[in-house]
């Protein structure tokens, strides 16, 4: 009976967590640019507690990849790939084989970009949800999803444009993810709290004022969500790009000082400087940066492209890499034309090894466990997790679902189903090992009486087993009027093997 219980239990959680794992769940990443890990320990933020209370979160943030800026770290989080691999190195980027010149969206939202600066070999997760499991994705304004890759773009846009506000990019999505057509992938932008902390600065009141709003963005998504009856049905991930470091007119590098501006192209400034020489010109250009770099009161690194550290999984890019970097240490900034005015208080872009560089991490949903944090992990990891949370084969990528994979249900059911199951196993064969033993112990005091009763010596007399039918002497043995341990008898032979003893007279 006990073993029956057993099994029914372990069919039961299997059916369960085969049910679970089969569900096809719509997913939403959405960012917030520039939100630095410890953001949300700076004021009340109701909705984010929320989804801690309810969901996961990574307590140190997340690694971003080198360079910490926003157009790397948006195409890392759907690649899954380091930025020498899905090509996208920088805000900026120069090609060889592309002579249209390369503009981010925030310069000027109508330009059109060469598709091939993006398309360079990665593959947003929008494109095998789109072609594995022909499902739908919608983008608000997420970076690089204007480009078709491998002749893919999101199902659904809306192009980059500064004037929409928040509320109306969650309508959007909400629209989308409860039309007749329903996306099961939806990826928001939204480019607060990074402006706010470039121009007063990551500690700065406007700042914690800009958390606060992003807050209630949250809070406002969750409400639609819940109304539509599909917050318990959907997997959110909350994440941005980078973090944010204080900087200051105190604390500048004069490239111009160093190095005479008519010597190279600066392609990016700051903090690290893309540096192309002219023709001619790289040893001077770059024996003038390391001397400088290399002096006792200097704020920077200097490498050629081959000398760049591996670390930063940067310099293996077959076209793109600048022949010459400069990384500024942290919150120390490059600056080429001394007539402009610094008007900066806060910036990102640093080596990555810098916690001030990483940003949040948290989410919410029925993949997810509730009230579970780890450490930290890194960018590169949430594709991966965005791949099993939709049940797409990944693209070749950088991640691992190591650490990520503690943030799921599954493994948390997974673990209790292991658990569940040693502690079954032992009940079982508890009980199993009890019944055998009160049976054994009945049936020597059941034979010992009859030996004497038959008056046998112990090596006259020998035990065994038999099947019932197939004759011996144990009906003659056992009588109603002989034995009044009849009862113990029965019981202790209520199974298949009955017990026969032989004379051996
Ligand atoms: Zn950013």
């Amino acid at each position: 009976m006990a073993m029956l219980f057993s099994l029914i239990l372990l069919l039961v959680n299997l059916q369960k967590i085969v049910c679970h794992i089969e569900k096809d769940l719509p997913l939403l990443l959405i960012s917030f640019d520039g939100f630095r890990w410890d953001y949300l320990s700076r004021t009340d933020t109701p909705n984010f507690d929320r989804i801690i209370k309810n969901g996961v979160t990574a307590k140190q943030g997340i690694k971003s990849v080198f360079v910490t800026n926003t157009l790397p770290n948006h195409w890392s989080l759907v690649t899954g790939l380091y930025t020498e691999s899905h090509g996208v190195l920088d805000n900026y980027i120069k090609d060889p084989r592309i002579s249209k010149a390369f503009l981010p969206k925030y310069k000027d939202a109508n330009y059109q970009n060469d598709p091939r600066y993006y398309d360079d070999g990665a593959e947003p997760i929008w494109v095998a949800n789109q072609l594995q499991k022909q499902g739908r994705s919608g983008s608000v304004m997420w970076w690089g999803s204007e480009n078709p890759v491998k002749w893919v773009r999101p199902t659904y846009q809306m192009p980059y444009n500064d004037a929409i506000s928040s509320s109306e990019k969650v309508d959007t999505m909400i629209q989308w993810l409860t039309g007749e057509y329903p996306v099961n992938l939806g990826l928001v932008y939204f480019p607060e709290p990074d402006h706010t902390a470039h121009m007063s600065g990551p500690e700065s009141a406007d700042v914690t004022e800009q958390i606060s709003i992003a807050d209630s963005i949250v809070g406002y998504l969750l409400d639609k969500l819940e109304k539509k009856g599909l917050l318990d049905d959907i997997n959110i991930i909350i994440t941005s790009d980078h973090g944010f470091t204080n900087v200051s007119a105190s604390r500048l590098i004069q490239l111009e000082s160093i190095v005479s501006s008519s010597d190279y192209e600066l392609l990016t400034e700051s903090p690290v400087a893309s540096i192309f020489p002219v023709d001619g010109q790289l040893e001077s250009v770059y024996s003038k940066l390391k001397a400088n770099a290399t002096s006792a009161d200097s704020h920077f690194k200097v490498y050629k492209a081959e000398e760049i550290p591996e670390r930063f999984h940067y310099k293996n890019h077959p076209r793109r890499v600048p022949p010459i970097i400069a990384i500024a240490d942290l919150g120390y900034s490059f600056v080429s034309n001394t007539s402009r005015e610094f008007t900066l208080a806060g910036s990102h872009g640093y080596d990555n090894d810098y916690q001030d560089m990483h940003p949040f991490f948290v989410a919410m949903g029925p993949s997810f466990r509730q009230g579970f944090s780890v450490d930290t992990f890194n960018t590169v990891d949430v594709y991966p997790l965005m791949c099993h949370l939709l049940h797409l084969k990944p693209a070749p990528n950088n991640g691992s679902m190591e650490v990520v994979a503690l943030l799921l249900r599954e493994n948390e059911e997974n673990t209790m189903w292991t658990f569940g199951t040693y502690i079954l196993v032992l009940i079982t064969t508890a009980s199993v090992g009890s019944v055998f033993s009160v049976a054994a112990c009945r049936q020597h005091r059941y034979l010992k009486r009859k030996i004497i009763q038959l008056k046998l010596s112990p090596a006259q007399a020998t035990i065994k087993y038999s099947l019932p039918g197939k004759g011996g002497v144990q009906a003659s043995l056992l009588s109603a009027e002989d034995d009044e341990d009849e009862d113990d008898f029965d019981d202790a032979n209520d199974g298949d093997n009955i017990l026969e003893i032989v004379s051996k007279r």
